[in-house]
């Protein structure tokens, strides 16, 4: 086999390459092409998958666009894409028939022509011959290449992808559509080579996990200026356990990513800094977990009409000695009683009461906890009845408890029960 075409090639050994100095790899492009994307028929998975892989490497995914099976709509894509961005990965539109357009399209946005390659078709055709299956005349469209393509092989398919280089730097990569293909051909062959030649930039990356407020609110005590900036980054997300604020930055002029996520960070936390419980990967069962190990304490869980929505939330932690659903309106005795009646059942420090209800549309959550602390007790109103009512009265209740073991003095401490 000639070097210049083994579907093993190292890429930059092939002819049509520039030697000088590599482009970084910092923006990027995704294309998903392929009309049953753009009817509906297919959900584009594959673009999600690539965004976040190039993503958590701190590429910069710009634009992420579906493309139907129109050669002038892909070579315009393409190179719109060109012009804009280091990095170009399309999926689909590999395969054999005619309206696999990927290759031509690419070739006609960087100007060359295909051509069969011996060394592919006769890989393909052994591969064909391997599995007793006839080879077409349009199947040899799949050992295409042109001057500038590596071939990126295919160990599930007959597709081979193209690993493109231009000679400013820019880089297009094309995988086939199938994400059982197209996964293992990204991760085991483009991504290796990607690092190797230097991919991202260094990025930091801080997560606030907010309670107690709405991502509306939020975002508007935040405002306008901090959410639009584009380094550092500052985005809200409004999570089943949490809101969160994601803060991201890369270097720029001098000053280095952790030095803008902290200046961003001083403004979040003037802010909203009342309602953070959590950073980063924290979950409430290992947030409340860290105050209860520290005091050496256990908790007692009732709860009322919730549909179990506190003990989704706080999850089989260790520190949670017992846990009880019952019905809507199961117990008549009031949230307080039930709580230290929790707490003398079960012999836990602390007995943690929710009771769910709804008179109206929406939800009234009355919560109680007795414990080393004394006994505290809150009544509030979560928006929206039904299960979205529910999963709110749990997190109330997480975070009332969270706020209890926060705040209860230190000299508290220890299993005085
Ligand atoms: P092959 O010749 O191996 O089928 P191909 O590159 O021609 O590869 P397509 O014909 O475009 O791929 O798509 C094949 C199948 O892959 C589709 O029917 C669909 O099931 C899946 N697919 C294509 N694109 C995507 C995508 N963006 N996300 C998820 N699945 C996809």
């Amino acid at each position: 086999m000639r070097t210049s075409t083994d579907p093993n090639t190292e890429p930059g050994t092939h002819s049509g390459t520039d030697s000088g100095p590599l482009r970084p790899l910092r923006t990027a492009t995704i294309l998903a092409v392929g009309s049953e994307l753009t009817v509906g028929e297919t959900r584009d998975t594959n673009s999600g998958d690539l965004a976040r892989s190039l993503s958590s490497r701190g590429v910069d995914v710009q634009r992420i666009v579906a493309l139907p099976d129109r050669l002038a709509a892909v070579v315009q894509a393409l190179s719109d894409a060109l012009a804009a961005v280091d990095l170009v990965v399309t999926t689909g539109g590999l395969g054999p028939t005619p309206d696999d357009l990927t290759r031509e399209a690419i070739a006609a946005a960087v100007a060359q022509v295909p051509a069969v390659d011996p060394d592919l078709e006769t890989w393909l055709r052994h591969l064909f011959e391997r599995r007793g299956l006839p080879f077409f005349g349009t199947n040899v469209k799949q050992a295409w290449l042109i001057p500038s393509a590596a071939p990126i092989p295919n160990d599930r398919g007959t597709a081979p992808g193209w690993y493109v280089e231009r000679p400013d730097g820019r880089l297009i990569v094309a995988l086939p559509g199938p994400p059982g293909e197209m996964r293992p051909m990204w991760e085991g062959w483009v991504l290796p080579r990607l690092t190797a030649r230097g991919v991202g930039q260094e990025r930091v990356t801080r997560t606030y996990r907010l309670a107690g407020i709405g991502e509306s609110a939020v975002a508007a005590l935040l405002g306008e200026e901090l959410l639009r900036a584009e380094n550092p980054t500052v985005a809200t997300y409004a999570r089943s356990d949490a809101v969160d604020i994601r803060i991201s930055a890369h270097a720029e002029r001098g000053r280095s990513p952790q030095e803008l996520v902290d200046g961003a960070v001083d403004a979040v936390m003037a802010t909203v800094g009342d309602h953070v419980w959590g950073r980063d990967d924290d979950t409430w069962p290992t947030v409340i977990g860290v105050h209860m190990a520290t005091r050496g304490w256990t908790a007692a869980l009732v709860e009322e009409g919730t549909g179990g929505s506190t003990i989704r939330l706080l999850g089989d932690a260790a520190w949670l000695a017992s846990s009880r659903l019952l019905g809507p309106g199961d117990a008549e005795a009031p949230i307080a009683v039930l709580a230290e009646q929790a707490r003398q059942v079960s012999g836990a420090h602390v007995g943690l009461a929710v009771r769910a209800t709804r008179p109206g549309d929406d939800t009234q959550v009355e919560i109680a906890i007795s414990g080393p602390w004394g006994a505290r007790e809150t009544r509030q109103t979560a928006f929206l009845g039904g299960s979205e009512g529910r999963r709110r009265a749990g997190l109330a209740a997480a975070a009332f408890l969270e706020r209890y073991m926060r705040e209860a003095p230190p000299e508290l401490g220890g299993p005085s029960r």
